[in-house]
């Protein structure tokens, strides 16, 4: 059979599967072939939509006889190019956008079970109804979905008082690569029977298996939030004021977030309608939030009180306190801003960094003073979840400079010296956006010949074929 006849043979029988309407080939499909940075345009071989487990199997069984490989596809925000297929246009997009359902909430066990294309917000919103917390919150909440946030063990701005997708997950239900259903959900909190095949899974970035639904935990709702934002004078002391609220408030502190002073100034100048505080003369800002079990007085006293140890130790040099929810939403809204903000402002080169929190400052320092030697006016936007150890430690081309065209002479570098630099402080190249087709020349670098051989073992014996996700993450 041509090349052309067995395409349109596995097409065809995809169409069986699925039905015809949910196998695309045609008109517009750039929102599944291109990346939400906009960094790479692939051409698929089709768009397959399944609308439950038993399709996705069937599909995943054609695909392996026609020998097409599979890129899984959720909300496709990721930010490492994970999710969009390559220019060869042999490659099959699964869309997990159908199966969007959330199946069931188990009040007495504290769980919920969710298809694995259940967009993150909805989820929230189904514990929420619930009187109950489902705690994983990001900026792409809105499009996201389950099976991308488990596929990247994504973390977000909850994951110092619960944990990142990982921790919050029971169990799962997997297709894998002989189309077989793989089973997990009982939302179970203790099973020690031989490997924990769920830890293999989650994080893998499709290149393992395809998710298709997920069992997670879910928590009380606060009686009551509190959000603070201080402004701070260094990056020693926004650690040192990390300590001293860990200390004062306990599990109760469930958001620490820094915030450079150009990322801030970035939102001011692309979102006039967001009042930044407090930015302007302060090198970087810090976002607290508290969660409290008893009463909104009961927060309140609690912060107020650490803030004022912060104001007599020198810690801060200003900072006010959300009077409303809306005022508090406000004050996470600029937060989220900045990503999109930065995107505003024109491509950027991005570093999704951790790094052992006791060496944040010096790192930092001692980075952001190399890259101003080597590459004069070159702008750093840094901002992250320093409470994890995790920085976005963005560069952007200098004020005035063509954005594409610094990204074209300057990123190899600028990748080398920021990664450089982690590895000398003992950090990670990925805290929480993955590997993607981005780095996967920096995770061969970094890794280890230990353990990349027994990453490249694992994925050799679960996918053979090569069928999932194919040069992604890891090359074989
Ligand atoms: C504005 C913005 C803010 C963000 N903030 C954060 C943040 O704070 N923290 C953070 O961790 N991340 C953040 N991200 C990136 C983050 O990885 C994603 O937003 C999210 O977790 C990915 O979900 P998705 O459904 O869009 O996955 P996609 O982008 O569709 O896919 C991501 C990867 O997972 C794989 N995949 C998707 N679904 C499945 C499945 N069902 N089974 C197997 N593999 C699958 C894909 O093949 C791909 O490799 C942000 C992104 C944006 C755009």
């Amino acid at each position: 059979m041509s090349e052309v006849a067995a395409r349109g043979a596995l097409i065809e029988r995809l169409a069986t599967i699925c039905g015809a309407e949910h196998v695309l080939t045609q008109g517009d499909l750039s929102a599944w072939e291109s990346d939400w940075r906009g960094r790479r345009r692939g051409k698929a071989l089709a768009v397959v939509r399944p609308a439950n487990t038993d399709q996705v199997a069937q599909a995943v069984k054609a695909c392996a006889e026609h020998g097409a490989p599979i890129v899984t596809q959720g909300g496709n925000t990721g930010l490492v190019v994970g999710s969009t297929p390559d220019e060869s246009g042999t490659e099959v997009v699964l869309s997990l956008q159908r199966m969007n359902r959330v199946l069931a909430i188990d009040k007495a066990n504290m769980t919920v079970t969710v298809e694995a294309g259940c967009i993150l917000q909805n989820l929230q919103q189904a514990a929420h109804d619930q009187g109950l917390l489902f705690p994983l919150s990001l900026a792409a909440e809105g499009s996201c979905t389950v099976g991308g946030n488990l596929a990247t063990n994504a973390g977000g701005t909850q994951v110092l008082r619960y944990g990142n997708a990982r921790d919050l997950c029971l169990g799962l239900q997997v297709v894998n690569a002989q189309g077989q259903v793989w089973d997990s959900l009982q939302g179970l909190r203790k099973d020690n029977t031989g490997y924990d095949l769920r830890d293999l899974f989650i994080g893998s970035e499709g290149t393992l298996g395809v998710i298709t639904a997920a069992t997670l935990k879910l928590y009380p709702q606060p009686a009551a939030q509190m959000t603070a934002w201080a402004a701070v004078p260094d990056m020693e002391r926004a650690v040192t004021l990390l300590g001293l609220a860990q200390a004062h408030l306990g599990s109760g502190l469930t958001g620490f977030e820094v915030m450079g002073q150009l990322a801030l100034s970035l939102v001011a100048r692309h979102f006039k309608q967001l009042r930044v505080p407090l930015y302007q003369g302060h090198p970087y800002c810090v976002l607290l939030e508290q969660s409290d079990q008893e009463s909104t007085e009961h927060a309140r006293q609690a912060l107020e009180s650490l803030l004022e140890r912060a104001q007599a130790q020198s810690l801060i040099e200003d900072a006010v306190v959300a009077q409303t929810q809306a005022q508090a939403r406000e004050l996470w809204h600029i937060r989220e801003a900045i990503p999109l903000a930065q995107a505003e402002e024109g491509l950027n080169i991005k570093h999704d960094i951790s790094i052992p929190i006791s060496r944040i400052s010096e790192f930092v320092s001692h980075t952001q003073a190399m890259l101003a030697r080597e590459i004069a006016g070159v702008r750093l936007v840094n901002f992250g979840h320093l409470g994890d150890g995790n920085l976005h430690f963005n560069v952007q081309a200098p004020e005035g400079q063509d954005a594409r065209h610094f990204l074209q002479t300057q990123e190899a570098r600028v990748h080398a010296l920021v990664y450089g630099s982690v590895q000398a402080f003992g950090g990670s190249i990925s805290a929480e956006h993955g590997i993607g087709s981005l780095k996967v020349e920096e995770l061969a670098h970094q890794k280890g010949p230990v353990a990349l051989q027994m990453m490249r073992a694992i994925k050799q014996a679960l996918d053979p074929q090569q069928l999932f996700n194919p040069g992604r993450v890891l090359h074989l």
